[in-house]
């Protein structure tokens, strides 16, 4: 993996396809039971309640940095302390903005 000039996270695969994915968008796909909600609900990182929460907002969607799980996933660090999320690879493929078809997953390379 790398990052676009423009501060997108760009994955190439092993079958050839290439996503890139936004900031925000990682974080809306954020995969920790915090984020997607628990009972159905809607994803926390997104309802925005407070001025403290709003001010917030812009950290919420920056990445201080990254790390491997293991060889199978990445753990975000996000500019709000936020860490619990982890992306395994065939999570970030199926979840690719840019195709809408779900492929089997590969690895990247
Ligand atoms: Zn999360």
């Amino acid at each position: 993996m790398g990052w676009t000039e423009t501060g997108q996270m760009r994955v190439s695969w092993s079958d050839g396809h290439t996503s890139v994915y936004t900031p925000p968008f990682l974080r809306s796909i954020c995969p920790c039971a915090e984020c997607q909600g628990t009972h159905g609900g809607p994803p926390k990182a997104f309802q925005i309640l407070t001025p403290t929460q709003v001010q917030g907002a812009d950290r919420q969607t920056q990445i201080m940095s990254v790390e491997p799980v293991g060889s199978y996933a990445i753990c975000f660090h996000w500019g709000d302390g936020h860490k619990d999320g982890i992306y395994t690879w065939s999570y970030l493929r199926q979840s690719c903005p840019m195709s809408a078809a779900v492929a089997p997953g590969g690895n990247p390379g």
